[in-house]
């Protein structure tokens, strides 16, 4: 008998974080995992040109078609068709090759969901070429709703508050359902989620000044309330309004050429891949369990039956097979009898009454959307790691950038915190800090901190340096904090190790 024993099983997320602090054993360990992309910007581009060249990074004209149509129609009855965003049509159709950003339209999400567009922008500018420059692609993932594990509603950090944050909740009602199928959240809850926030920034300009810190800030009440209030205007979904309010601030603020297109309007399109997926499901499973056993990993646990969510055709909740036997499940919600999942899975897709769950939604991104880099969250890392490697064995892979957007530069909020940390213990300001320097922070608190144009010139500023995508991405010097750099140092220790 052996006294060998296998190391203990660690996520990806995890290692990732530990390399991310200089863990040289980390950075070790990921070398086993080929198609990520975890350094440095030009480490990104280089993996990029070798698609390009290559001609693995555009997807087959029918696709690039139906993402064009798609994105036309978003972009036209959300009021963000630019000139821009009509070129990037143009290049799409003209098989142009592509970037993947794919997330859910959150309400008020991170900051960093934000970065993603800035980064996408210069990824763009260094990567054109003789071939036609990248298009830039969010995939608004809308069929997750609210209760899935990594849905979060995104916070903005207060260290005035005794939590160190204020939350942006959406309401209870809108969490049951796909996001494409939510009604929009009401007018008044949105006022008063955006009131609350402006009141509480006031509450820390008091507070900051009552501490020496008398900085200059970009507050533009009207314009923050505006962007929040008018993209509720005909917008008849949950998903909708958080992307149409995403995609003005893309599209129009910024000016870039993002291409916004809603994941469960294409997915009837992908409905022969999907069915074919289905099919294989024993085979991905076994497979899947192979991996995690050859690389001591811990992806995400398989649902125990059949890969994919059904959505109630009566109330569009979403839930899952309940089991192989069972023909006809039930909604738990309102009792009507779902459609046979083992009738026909091309046409429960194409009536939009079966979508793919997250692995084979990452198996069916490589297959019919190639791209030059598909960016993601670290957060993600574990399920697109497994995903990258069955596809791997099946076909081919998708090199695949994962970083943690962090702010990038600093907020009142942090200064007002570091400060206070400075003189001493403060729970509620060392959780602020936590918060917004591992990337939490609201975009709506980034909105009233600092104007827009300001925050893509300081990542315009940020991405010129070839920073690492682990760094914090404070762009401009901090002369303003009392506090020593030794201090900041360590209080960025303090944040990242909060994420283990
Ligand atoms: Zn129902």
């Amino acid at each position: 008998m052996s006294n060998h024993t296998d190391p203990p099983r660690q996520r990806l997320t995890v290692l990732l974080e530990r390399a991310h602090s200089g863990e040289a054993a980390a950075h070790q360990d990921l070398q086993r995992y080929e198609t990520l992309i975890v350094g440095h910007l030009h480490d990104a581009v280089q993996a990029g040109r070798a698609r390009i060249e290559a001609g693995s990074a555009s997807p087959s004209p029918r696709v690039a078609a139906e993402i064009a149509n798609l994105a036309r129609a978003f972009h036209g009855e959300t009021g963000t068709l630019t000139p821009a965003v009509e070129d990037a049509i143009a290049r799409l159709t003209s098989g142009a090759p592509i970037l993947l950003f794919a997330h859910q339209p959150n309400a008020f999400p991170y900051d960093g969901v934000t970065a993603q567009y800035h980064l996408m922008n210069t990824l763009q500018a260094e990567l054109a070429c003789s071939e036609e420059t990248p298009v830039a692609i969010h995939l608004l993932v809308d069929t997750d709703d609210a209760r899935e594990p990594y849905f979060r509603t995104s916070r903005i950090p207060a260290p005035n508050l005794s939590s160190g944050a204020q939350t942006t909740p959406v309401a209870p009602a809108f969490r049951k359902v796909s996001m494409f199928a939510a009604e929009a959240p009401k007018e008044e809850r949105l006022r008063w989620i955006v009131n609350r926030s402006i009141q509480n920034y006031r509450q820390l300009q008091v507070l900051a000044r009552s501490m020496g810190i008398n900085r200059e800030t970009d507050l533009d009440v009207q314009e923050v309330t505006a962007l929040c209030l008018d993209a509720i205007t005909g917008t008849p979904s949950t998903s909708k309004y958080n992307a149409r309010l995403i995609s003005t601030l893309a599209n129009i603020i910024w000016g870039y050429d993002t291409l916004f297109i809603p994941y469960s309007e294409l997915l009837p399109y992908f409905a022969d891949s999907i069915s074919a997926l289905l099919d294989d499901e024993p085979m991905i499973r076994s497979d899947y369990n192979r991996y995690a056993n050859e690389t001591g990993s811990l992806p995400p646990p398989l649902p125990p039956h059949g890969m994919f969510w059904l959505i109630c055709s009566n109330c569009q909740r979403r839930y899952p097979p309940l089991s192989v036997q069972d023909a006809k499940p039930a909604c738990p919600d309102c009792g009507v009898r779902g459609p046979d999942p083992r009738a026909s899975i091309k046409n429960l897709v194409e009536d939009k009454c079966l979508t793919p769950r997250v692995l084979i939604d990452d198996i069916l991104f490589t297959i019919e959307l190639p791209a030059v880099l598909a960016i993601s969250y670290i957060g993600s890392a574990d399920h697109i790691a497994a995903a990258g490697a069955l596809n791997a064995r099946y076909l081919t892979s998708q090199p695949h950038l994962l970083w943690r957007p962090r702010p990038v530069r600093f907020s009142l909020a942090e200064l007002t915190a570091i400060r206070r940390l400075g003189k001493g213990d403060n729970p509620p300001s060392l959780r602020c800090l936590q918060l917004s320097l591992t990337g939490r922070g609201s975009l709506l608190y980034s909105l009233l901190d600092s104007a827009a144009n300001s925050t893509r010139e300081s990542w315009a500023r940020h991405w010129a340096r070839n920073p690492s995508f682990s760094g914090i991405c404070i762009s401009t010097k901090p002369t303003y904090i009392s506090a020593d750099e030794s201090l900041f140092t360590r209080l960025v220790g303090a944040a990242a190790n909060v994420e283990r």
